[in-house]
């Protein structure tokens, strides 16, 4: 059997090497001069497990008049909104039940903790470097309402297999002293031990060196896809600017930009791209050792190797790829007040910005496609893409070949 892989960001190279463990040929195709130059090449870096938190949530419902009125720095929605966006929307607010959002929660953290065994299952077996680290993540609290809440989500996160729990400012400060240097504006913060960090595009690559060693890998990059082909309920062909190309079956994983290509074949894919930014400095002399998210500016600082990577802001704005300043300034300015002695903000390393693909309810889109036999989709990560790789390249692989089972129900 022979599968085309279309997108190789760090869900179409992860689903490459799932399915060459299963002895499937493969051929990956990218527009891009390189693997992972999408989503997956400037992230957060942030292994977060146990705290896959769903977007849509009741929560989030009460902040959204504000954030939809301009009022909140690090959201911004486009004023008129297309039809598409308009239609995702009330999908979103569909999934801000409390019922729903429980639910959505487990299922993305039995895929988190799922993902974590395979992505330990290659380190040990491969052992090549992309800065990663087991080096925990705190998330910082501002108001003992925020504790009390985040309490009882660890106990509900501990019975699923995570290992969290929440701790007062004098304790997170004993366990990340680096705090101790910015503003005095939290209270206290969950700690999740397990929660491991990693450079997305470094493994991505690795990755890609060691699927090289198996003959039945290709890398087809500098492609650009226009339309996929089909007859009836079958896929024939995948059209590029070199030529067409077939294989036995495909599968759909060009992050952001697939429910455009899915559109080529009538399927409306759920799936939009919520743009955000990332700064990367050199490593300062404090800088965090855990992984560091700060709520309220919804902003997460992880050490990569030598690098501190600071990376957040949402926007809804449609495919819009243009890096606004403004954005890299307010990003840098929060580091600097959290950890001025956490990287060199006069050296400013890479300014990018990238689509999160994602779903009204946060769960990607893992398994056959609609109406057409040979066709699976491996998409819609949205916030969580890198956390939740491996698993899901396990999952779409036994989607493909149910002959070699791997045990996850999500
Ligand atoms: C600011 C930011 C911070 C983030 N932080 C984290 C984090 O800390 N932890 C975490 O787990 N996740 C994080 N994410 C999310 C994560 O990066 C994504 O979910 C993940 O990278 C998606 O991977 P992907 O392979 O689906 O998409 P991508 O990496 O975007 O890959 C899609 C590929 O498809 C190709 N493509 C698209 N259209 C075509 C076409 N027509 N023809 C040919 N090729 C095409 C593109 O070139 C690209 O290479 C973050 C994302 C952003 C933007």
């Amino acid at each position: 059997m022979h599968v085309g892989i279309l997108g190789a960001g760090v869900i179409g190279i992860t689903t490459a090497y799932s399915l060459l463990r299963r002895d499937i040929r493969v051929t990956v195709i990218d527009r891009a001069s390189g693997v992972a130059r999408g989503a997956s090449f400037g992230n957060g870096g942030q292994l977060s497990y146990s705290y896959v938190n769903p977007l849509a949530s009741p929560d989030l419902l009460k902040t959204l008049p504000r954030m939809i009125a301009g009022r909140d720095p690090a959201f911004r929605v486009q004023p008129i909104p297309s039809v598409k966006l308009a239609q995702w929307g009330l999908q979103f607010l569909m999934n801000c039940r409390s019922a729903i959002t429980a639910r959505n929660t487990t299922r993305l953290t039995r895929l988190a903790l799922f993902s974590r065994a395979a992505l330990h299952r290659i380190i040990e077996e491969h052992r090549f470097d992309f800065h990663f680290r087991k080096n925990g993540k705190i998330v910082l609290l501002s108001s003992a309402a925020e504790m009390s809440h985040a309490r009882k989500a660890c106990w509900m996160k501990n019975a699923l297999g995570c290992s969290m729990r929440v701790l007062d400012r004098a304790a997170l400060i004993d366990l990340e002293p680096s705090l101790t240097d910015g503003p005095n504006d939290f209270v206290g913060g969950i700690h999740a031990e397990t929660d491991e960090a990693g450079d997305s595009c470094a493994f991505t690559q690795r990755l890609v060196d060691l699927c090289y060693q198996s003959p039945d890998f290709q890398l087809q990059l500098g492609t650009d896809i226009k339309r996929i082909r089909h007859e009836n309920r079958r896929i024939t062909a995948i059209e590029t600017d070199q030529g067409d190309f077939t294989a036995d079956a495909y599968v759909l994983a060009l992050g952001a930009e697939s429910p455009l290509m899915a559109k080529t074949l009538r399927l409306n894919l759920p799936v939009y791209p919520l743009k955000g930014y990332s700064v990367t400095v050199p490593l300062g002399k404090s800088a965090p050792v855990a992984s560091v998210t700060d709520s309220r500016n919804r902003t997460v600082f992880c050490a990569l190797g030598h690098h501190l990577r600071i990376a957040g802001i949402a926007e809804l704005v449609g495919y819009n790829d243009h890096v606004d300043r403004n954005r890299i300034d307010q990003l840098i300015g929060l580091a600097q007040k959290r950890f001025p002695r956490g990287g060199d903000y006069t050296t400013v390393i890479s300014r990018w910005q990238g689509w999160r693909p994602l779903t009204p309810s946060s769960l990607p889109l893992i398994g056959p496609a609609p109406k057409y036999d040979n066709l699976f989709v491996n998409t819609g990560h949205g916030l969580f893409g890198w956390t939740l790789a491996c698993g899901s390249a396990e999952l779409i692989a036994e989607w493909i070949n149910p002959r070699y089972r791997c045990s996850m129900e999500f």
